[in-house]
């Protein structure tokens, strides 16, 4: 998910100096308790009432991995095929093939 989309997930969103504060879902809040914070990778949520960041999470029908944004699609490594390696010719590794019925000819 984008942070956009977990913001809206929560309610009475309202931005802050550093973040965001919104109303904790996970505990009967009227004080905005919750703090949602833009992170490199993720939405950090921290309740100042003591809810966990799974609590947070499952009151929204979310998980933690929700929380997480997902690697946009221009992101994501090409996989480069690797040209197969040269033939190495290595004199004298051949084996000879001694047919036997051309044996005693
Ligand atoms: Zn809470």
């Amino acid at each position: 998910m984008t942070f956009d989309e977990i913001l809206r997930c929560f309610k009475s969103v309202t931005k802050t100096g550093e973040g965001y504060t919104a109303l904790c879902p996970a505990h009967d809040d009227r004080a905005r308790s919750l703090s949602i914070k833009n992170g490199n990778d993720r939405a950090l949520v921290n309740c100042f009432a003591g809810c966990s960041a799974e609590q947070i999470a499952a009151s929204i029908n979310l998980k933690i991995s929700d929380l997480f944004y997902e690697p946009r699609p221009d992101r994501k490594l090409k996989i480069v095929e690797k040209p197969p390696p040269p033939l190495t010719l290595m004199a004298g590794t051949v084996p000879l093939i001694v047919s036997p019925a051309r044996a005693g000819n």
